[in-house]
């Protein structure tokens, strides 16, 4: 790295008001983000910007570089020359907003601008499209910024002279994982030990300090009579004995498992910006679903469905779904309250029968994510129960590194795409995407109805 103290950008900047660590990471990487999954949030995120400044600021400059030297930084808006935009996301601001305009207002001020006001627009949660709310608000944060920024100068020269030298120690705290999970969280809370301390599930500070002030760092040599939570015992003891423990219950809470079972999975859009009548800002909308519906004779039957234009979805969606979950006497998801949830959107949309049917089928939920956490624990686990994980360990075969699309958000960012913005353009490209949508909420639901199969075998023989 040269010697001369780098520009920072303004999120390096940000990054190392919290914790130089992260920021001298960040002067010598770009992140762990996928490139895909940044290209389309950067996508959205202009879409927000363009629409919130066409409704509030329409007259503003756009996208304005600035540089003092020490930071570069690129604003959303400038009117005027003295008036500094911001554009955000969520429905409220928070304290690294605050934080990023100061670090704005600091540099463009040094860079020659006169700015004497600074606005946050923000989308609106009281929006319900069409109106009568607004979809925007705006809000003058000029106080707040200005006194975030009082000690800016030196903060950012003393930050250019840590990016240059060695690496710093890691500040832990809730900035590693709020408002994102920091790039280098695994370094951070890993380091070379196998199984530490800081994956054990859900266990209160107080213990963790217990068991360091005695020695221990590794969840191995935990002494067996030390008070854990039931999780985290099953956790230790799986450990320990180097492969997955099953609880003696399993079997009673696979009873509730009754057939015939839909397991069943839904992907939805999440827009900013309202896309049909009634909706919020960043409400779920399902557009697509998967359903193995497996009968009592244990025939299996698939359903699938994935929104093909830009109409409103649920109604069609709903007159699908009911009749294939009215078969069900079960229904099984993975951290269900999502799927009831979807449930409960279509539901809205849904006349008569159709309408029943959708209702009382969320009375028939069994949820695998808490049977597993409550029952099972594989070292693999590594204190995590979501569902990639949980498959990678138990199910290594269908874990879904073998699908171009792999992750939930990511395909609801896909699909926001593809039904609201009419991308990918060319009808190929369009076909092939919807493959890899079905084929990935195909996969989920498969996954359900092994993980259930293997469950079955696993209760027969109890590790406790
Ligand atoms: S994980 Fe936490 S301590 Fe480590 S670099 Fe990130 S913010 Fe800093």
């Amino acid at each position: 790295m040269s010697v001369f103290p780098p520009v920072l950008t303004q999120s390096q900047a940000l990054s190392g008001l919290e914790c130089k660590r992260r920021a001298w990471g960040l002067t010598r990487s770009t992140g762990s983000a996928s490139s895909m999954q940044r290209e389309l949030r950067v996508e959205s995120r202009r879409r927000l910007i363009d629409a919130a400044l066409h409704l509030l600021a329409p007259h503003a400059d756009r996208n304005v570089e600035a540089s003092n030297g020490l930071v570069s930084v690129t604003a959303d808006a400038v009117e005027a020359g003295r008036t500094l935009f911001a554009v955000r996301s969520g429905a409220s601001i928070k304290a690294h907003h605050i934080d990023l305009l100061a670090i704005q207002w600091w540099t463009l001020r040094t860079a020659g601008f006169d700015i004497d006001t600074c606005l946050v627009l923000h989308v609106n949660p009281q929006h319900r499209a069409p109106g009568p709310e607004p979809l925007f608000v705006k809000h003058d944060v000029t106080r707040a910024v200005r006194t975030a920024a009082a000690d800016l100068a030196s903060e950012v020269q003393a930050l250019q002279s840590i990016v240059t030298g060695d690496r710093p120690e890691p500040e832990p705290g809730s900035h590693c994982n709020r408002p994102f999970v920091c790039p280098y969280f695994d370094d951070c809370h890993t380091g070379a030990s196998t199984d530490p301390l800081s994956d054990l599930y859900r266990v209160k500070e107080r213990l963790l300090r217990r068991l360091r002030s005695t020695g221990v760092t590794r969840i191995q040599d935990i002494p067996e009579d030390f008070p854990l939570p039931a999780v985290a015992t099953r956790q230790r003891n799986a450990i320990q004995a180097g492969h997955a423990v099953v609880d003696s219950n399993l079997s009673d809470a696979l009873d509730r498992v009754e057939a015939p079972v839909a397991f069943i999975d839904f992907e939805a859009i999440q827009p900013a910006i309202p896309a049909w009548e009634g909706c919020r800002p960043f409400e779920a909308i399902p557009v697509q679903v998967s359903i193995h519906l497996v009968d009592c004779d244990g025939t299996v039957e698939h359903h699938e469905w994935i929104v093909s234009g830009p109409e409103d979805p649920r109604s069609e969606l709903a007159r699908l779904v009911a009749p294939v979950v009215s078969r069900a006497t079960t229904l099984v998801a993975y951290y269900a309250q999502f799927e009831n949830s979807m449930l409960k959107a279509l539901a809205a949309h849904a006349d008569g029968t159709n309408r029943d049917a959708l209702i009382a089928a969320n009375e028939r939920f069994v949820d695998l994510l808490p049977m597993i956490r409550d029952h099972v624990y594989h070292p693999e686990f590594r204190g995590r129960f979501n569902l990639k994980t949980v498959v990678s360990a138990l199910l290594p075969d269908l874990a879904y590194d073998d699908l171009a699309v792999n992750r939930g958000d990511i395909a609801g960012l896909l699909l926001e795409e593809y039904i609201l913005h009419g991308q990918p353009a060319d009808a190929p490209a369009r076909a092939a995407l919807l493959d890899d949508l079905l084929a990935y909420c195909r996969r989920d639901t498969l996954t359900l109805l092994r993980l259930v199969e293997l469950l079955r075998r696993m209760s027969a023989e109890p590790t406790h």
